[in-house]
């Protein structure tokens, strides 16, 4: 491993780092010049040159890095990342030990201390994915410590960090004996066809595990649901199990019809019973309020950021509009689930989202529950910013 690299952080960041916020960012130093190589370790020092926090130069989205030990005599080897993943996985037991869930997050990133690394367990399968190339440098550390830990089928991994965002498909596999894909998993009781081998989005969103099941047990039964960014449909296989007369599920791209096909048919669930549609929300919504559509239950699940073919979707700029045109075909006493994983706005925020879209339409609301993120889905306070969703159950009041 090449030598360690002093960076200084600027003195009105330095109370910020010294309380425990975990992430490098690049405004925060003043030397960043001095450091090339993703991976290498970085001790973060005040302007006296006095030891605040050791980390890794790594560059994602979110900053240039992690902090990784607040202990100066701390060595980032081996020992330190088996130690790590055994706390995180430590801290699953729960769901280890669940008979009716079997696919849930073992690492999420610094929550667990581990900045720009998550790891997933799916039925005996571990995901990892690395967010950076810098932390990739640490892989072999990494997939040595998992290996020593856990049983596992195989494991896989996705790099995220690769050109312009973008995944770029290759062979994920990792170790183990390969899978033959989909593998069938559980949640709650619900099952879930997995493909590790088909790029980044592997077929559910674990974080929304909570919310689907509290739709299935306390809301769906008797409603007519529309689940809009629907995906792989996994809000309408919930709403169905939960007794729903019908589902609505849209999204804009192709694969979506297949996939919501093979979730509904894993389920027992008739598919020909519900309404699987291949389009912008957007138009959807339109084409709904044309034809005088309206339902119980309307699911918002955006992305934070989407670009189609005639426009571009940002959370913060245009969730207000959404769930204008969602007020607009919900029942009376319907329920709107407004979710969001954007990390640049806050809760207070996002209802403030809530309240100026009901003024606007003149129509009245009551917040009825919220969501965090799951157990699994580890948080820090020193991060708020990690604590990224948010999902409301808002009831339009007649
Ligand atoms: N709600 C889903 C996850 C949503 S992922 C779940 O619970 O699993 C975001 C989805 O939004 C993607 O499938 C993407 O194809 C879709 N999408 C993005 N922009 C869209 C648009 N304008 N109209 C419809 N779907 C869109």
């Amino acid at each position: 491993m090449k030598k360690d690299v002093t960076l200084t952080v600027k003195s009105k960041f330095v109370n910020k780092y010294k309380s425990g916020y975990p992430l490098i960012s690049k405004e925060a130093i003043i030397n960043w010049n001095e450091v090339t190589e993703e991976g290498t370790i970085i001790q973060l020092v005040d302007e006296k040159n006095k030891f605040i926090a050791k980390g890794y130069f790594g560059k994602q989205n979110k900053g240039y890095g992690w902090v990784l030990s607040r202990n100066e005599n701390e060595q980032i080897d081996q020992r330190f990342f088996v130690n790590k993943l055994r706390d995180a996985i430590n801290y699953r037991e729960p769901f280890f030990n669940s008979p009716d869930t079997n696919a849930f997050r073992i690492v999420n990133g610094e929550g667990d201390g581990l900045g720009g690394l998550t790891i997933e367990y799916f039925d005996g399968y571990y995901l990892i994915n690395w967010y950076s190339k810098g932390v990739y440098r640490f892989r072999e550390y990494i997939i040595n410590a998992l290996k020593e830990l856990v049983e596992y089928k195989a494991i896989y991994q996705k790099k995220r960090f690769d050109v312009s965002g973008k995944y770029i498909e290759e062979d994920d596999f990792v170790a183990g004996e390969r899978g033959t894909f989909p593998i069938i998993v559980k949640e709650n009781g619900v099952n879930f066809a997995i493909y590790l081998n088909e790029g980044a989005m592997v077929g559910v969103f674990l974080d929304q595990r909570d919310v689907r099941k509290r739709i299935r047990d306390a809301y769906a039964e008797g409603k007519n649901v529309l689940n809009t960014f629907s995906y792989t449909g996994a809000f309408s296989v919930f709403a169905a199990a939960g007794g729903a007369v019908k589902t609505t599920s849209v999204d804009l791209a192709n694969r979506s019809l297949n996939k919501t096909l093979e979730q509904f048919s894993l389920n027992g669930i008739d598919a020909d019973a519900q309404d699987i549609i291949v389009e912008d929300v957007f138009k959807y919504f339109k084409y709904a309020v044309k034809r005088q559509l309206t339902f119980d239950m309307v699911i918002l699940d955006p992305p934070s950021f989407a670009r189609s073919k005639k426009m571009v979707f940002s959370a913060e700029k245009d969730y207000k509009n959404l769930l204008k045109e969602a007020i607009s075909i919900t029942e009376d006493d319907g329920i709107i689930v407004a979710s969001t994983n954007s990390s640049s706005f806050n809760m207070n925020k996002f209802k403030s989202f809530i309240d100026q879209a009901f003024r606007e339409t003149g129509r009245k609301y009551q917040l009825v529950e919220e969501f965090p993120l799951p157990k699994d889905f580890k948080t820090i306070k020193e991060f708020p910013e990690g604590s990224y969703l948010k999902v409301v159950f808002i009831k339009r009041l007649p």
